[in-house]
């Protein structure tokens, strides 16, 4: 006998802006009043022109900058209320990134680079290193375990820091322009494992300025200057 259907309780808010504003020192307006929602399971693109803010959007929903005013939540921690250290932990515990150049360290191979992912989470080295291959097989590089950045492709070395990113099961991967470095074929094998990925229950957040790939996104999030001027919403029929 079927189970009876129950209507899915809304997903919990991972990341929550209210009414933020950022100002640069020389007074630039880079957030002018954003308010902005992100639930568990969503795959997102903040979307827009060059200057139009992304990094800024970035910056503020990694904890990596504080606003000038508002209120930021993630993952249920009210940022404006951590000193600096408990940011570093929230964002260690919560937050994986990928950037656009990989940040991978040289001459350190695969695993050594992903289990540098779980560095302040005081996880033991052995367990680092386990979870690390495991990350990397996620990502179908578990043949290139014992590769140094060196002899990795350039999809291979965004695959090993997509890997990085998610060893520690963050509840939010921010991706600021995961393609912007790759040749077209390799970016499209990321944007697929980034949905992969969110299809697995990962919470994805692409920056980019690039229409087509946030045009292939379920959420799109248009910034400019410092607004957001559109936003589809979440996807129907998503948890959101
Ligand atoms: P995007 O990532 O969309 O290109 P940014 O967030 O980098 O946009 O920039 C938004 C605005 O803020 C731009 O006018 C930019 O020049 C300005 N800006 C960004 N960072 C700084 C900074 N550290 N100091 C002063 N102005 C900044």
């Amino acid at each position: 006998m079927a189970a009876p259907t129950v209507p899915a309780a809304p997903a919990v808010p991972v990341v929550e802006l209210h009414d933020v504003t950022k100002r640069y020192a020389g007074g630039v307006h880079a957030l002018r009043g954003v308010g902005l929602t992100v639930r568990a399971g969503e795959l997102l693109a903040i979307v827009g022109p060059s200057g139009s803010g992304k990094s800024t959007m970035l910056n503020v929903i990694g904890t990596l900058d504080r606003p000038t005013s508002g209120t930021v939540r993630v993952a249920g921690h009210d940022v404006g209320a951590l000193s600096d250290s408990g940011l570093s932990a929230l964002r260690a515990r919560h937050i994986g990134f990928v950037f656009q150049h990989f940040h991978l360290a040289a001459g350190r191979d695969a695993v050594d680079n992903v289990a540098d992912g779980l560095l302040y989470a005081g996880v033991p080295r052995r367990e680092r290193r386990a979870r690390a291959r495991t990350a990397l097989e996620r990502v179908r590089l578990g043949h290139r375990l014992d590769h140094t950045p060196d002899r990795l492709s350039g999809g291979e070395k965004q695959r090993v820091a997509i890997a990085r990113a998610l060893v520690g099961a963050p509840a939010l991967l921010l991706a600021d322009e995961p393609t912007g470095a790759l040749d077209s074929a390799s970016g499209e094998i990321v944007m697929e494992l980034l949905h992969e990925l969110n299809a697995t229950g990962t919470t994805v957040c692409v920056i980019t300025h690039d229409n087509d790939i946030a045009d292939a996104l379920p959420r799109r999030v248009r910034f400019r200057d410092g607004e957001i001027v559109a936003d589809s919403g979440a996807r129907e029929g998503s948890r959101a």
